[in-house]
């Protein structure tokens, strides 16, 4: 008899390590050199960690072998606790701070913890796509709300009160915005945080790229602007200090904590039931919030990163059939593509055709859950000389399949 994977993970998908990526490290396999587009891992394009944060782990690896309190080491609880002071949350205690492995495993435990079958929560279009799936993995509903190209990207919302029902528990914000690049305005966050208190519902404030931002962006963390609703804001190491592969994160709760006791109990249950997070990385939390070695130096008007995102949106927009949002924070650019002009089916069939031909892969715009099937999302971590290649190679391949 055939072992079946469990019918709870029927249409989850997670497409940026997708049916295409397969392909892509196939090619590779085969002697191809790939032209990496697709995955916000800073590390591998000489994004190193900083030296500090290297060296606690090194330090500390002796003091980190054995489990932790399950929501996190004290030293780096007190340290995101002071952060947040820092940013203007008000109120945070110690233990209104959980430690994981990564922002990923703190999503999911707080979608677990919270959603009975046929709860709904609001998620962004497009959106990051382990939102979507952890809701559904959970046993909840993920209900899309339309984020406007028209307007930077900028979340529609009046779409978003329009489908908020009586089984809506929260609402999922991302800023900045992966995949879009969008950080939101200080009025568009107030009159969410409003929403919310008007209906009862929790927000999900995913700020992992806060500290990601160009051309004088400014990020307002969601917990300095809540009242009398319940924040859950999630942070970590693997963008802002460069750091992925220690897989560290913290999830902070604010507003109106008292209205949430039991799903707190919740949050606490599944954290002890995975123990604690990683050790080593735990120690380094209180050098990373503390130190000066963040992203910002990258981030400014001709830092590394602020030069690589000018290079590709410039290089985008200067292609006839593609048009593109300049990014204003995160990793990414979401540019959409004139399917008629260049005689394709679908943005899966494009970026599938575009990696067999041309051996650049980058991630199509349903793979983030995006309403229609003509946007593709480019990281743009490479160097300027590959992120040139690549482009070439881009602009040769829409080039050679141009029908009008
Ligand atoms: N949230 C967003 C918006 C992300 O883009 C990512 C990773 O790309 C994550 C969460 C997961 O981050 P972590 O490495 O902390 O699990």
């Amino acid at each position: 008899m055939e072992f079946l994977k469990s019918q709870r993970l029927d249409n989850l998908k997670y497409e940026i390590r997708g049916a295409t990526y397969q392909k892509a490290l196939e090619l590779e396999s085969q002697g191809f050199k790939i032209h990496n587009l697709n995955i916000g891992n800073p590390a591998p394009f000489g994004f190193n960690s900083p030296d500090e944060i290297v060296h606690d782990l090194i330090l500390n690896i002796r003091n980190a072998q054995g489990y932790t309190d399950s929501r996190g080491l004290f030293s780096a609880r007190k340290a995101v606790m002071h952060h947040t002071q820092t940013l203007g949350i008000q109120g945070v205690e110690i233990n209104d701070i959980f430690i994981g492995n990564g922002v990923s495993e703190l999503i999911l435990l707080s979608m677990q913890a919270l959603l009975n079958p046929g709860d709904e929560i609001l998620v962004p279009s497009p959106d990051y796509p382990l939102w979507t799936t952890a809701i559904a993995l959970s046993g909840g509903k993920p209900v899309h709300y339309v984020c406007d190209e028209q307007s930077d990207w900028n979340p529609d919302l009046y779409d978003m009160e329009s489908k908020i029902t009586p089984r809506t528990k929260g609402i999922v914000l991302i800023n900045p915005n992966n995949p879009t690049g969008a950080v939101y305005e200080k009025d568009v966050l107030e009159n969410i945080a409003r929403m919310a208190e008007r209906h009862g519902l929790i927000i999900f404030s995913d700020e992992i790229y806060d500290q990601i931002l160009y051309d004088g962006a400014k990020h307002y963390p969601m917990g300095t602007l809540v009242g009398e609703t319940l924040c859950v804001s999630y942070g970590g190491l693997s963008k802002n200090y460069r750091s992925a592969g220690f897989r560290g994160g913290w999830m902070i709760l604010s507003g109106a904590k008292l209205k949430a006791k039991s799903y707190l109990e919740g949050i606490l249950l599944l954290a002890t039931l995975r123990l604690c997070a990683n050790v080593p990385t735990q120690y380094a939390i209180q050098t990373a919030l503390g130190g000066h070695q963040s992203i910002k130096d990258l981030v400014v008007e001709n830092g590394r990163l602020h030069k690589q995102m000018n290079l590709v949106y410039d290089r985008l927009v200067s292609i006839p059939g593609i048009s593109c949002v300049k990014p204003k924070g995160s990793l990414y650019v979401f540019p959409k593509i004139d399917l008629k002009k260049f005689g394709l089916q679908n943005d899966e069939k494009f970026v599938y055709e575009l990696l067999c031909e041309q051996k650049v892969l980058v991630v199509p715009g349903t793979g983030f859950n995006y309403i229609t099937d003509d946007h593709f999302r480019i990281v743009f971590l490479p160097t300027v000389d590959e992120l040139n290649q690549a482009l070439d190679k881009l602009e040769y391949f829409l080039e050679s399949r141009q029908v009008s």
